[in-house]
């Protein structure tokens, strides 16, 4: 052993914290929005996806944009279109809870080539929040920052 600190560039710091450390807040729409609102909402909070909710924030579904580009091309009136008729319902939808790892996350999104998942209270389909590929590519990005700064400390 050198003596030298551990680098702390871990397995544990990248990939074990909990999907709560880069959790995002979820934009939630309800099973009647229009196609029209759906994508007013989408530029609104620049985001990629939506999540479809009931009153009691339990998970319907999700539409991606390119589930909003599709719709958008199949018809003419943006306000005769519906958030259930266009989104990828439960249960075929793959979610995560805050408490799992973001290896798991990572794996997940990877596997299922989605670019988010819902994060769901444990137990249950209520929408707690979303993890996306961009939020783990940054948190990524944001420790290598760091352990390269303190280097030089
Ligand atoms: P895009 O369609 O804009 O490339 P995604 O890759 O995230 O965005 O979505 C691809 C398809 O998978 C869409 O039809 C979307 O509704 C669906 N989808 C998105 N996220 C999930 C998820 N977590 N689980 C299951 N299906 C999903």
């Amino acid at each position: 052993y050198s003596g030298q600190h551990a680098n702390p560039l871990t397995f544990e710091t990248l990939y074990e914290v909990p999907v709560a450390t880069v959790m995002l807040t979820p934009v939630l729409i309800k099973p009647t929005t229009t196609l029209q609102d759906a994508v007013t909402t989408l530029f609104m909070y620049d985001i990629g996806s939506l999540y479809v909710a009931d009153d009691e924030q339990q998970l319907l579904g999700v539409i991606s944009r390119k589930d909003l580009l599709r719709a958008t091309l199949n018809t003419q009136d943006l306000t005769q279109i519906f958030a259930s008729m266009i989104m990828t319902r439960m249960p075929n939808i793959t979610t995560i809870t805050a408490e799992d790892r973001i290896l798991d996350a990572g794996y997940l999104l990877m596997s299922h080539q989605v670019d988010s998942l819902p994060v769901l209270a444990e137990r249950s389909k209520k929408v707690v929040g979303k993890v996306t590929k961009t939020k783990i590519m940054q948190y990524f990005v944001e420790v290598g920052m760091k352990i390269e700064h303190e280097k030089y400390d």
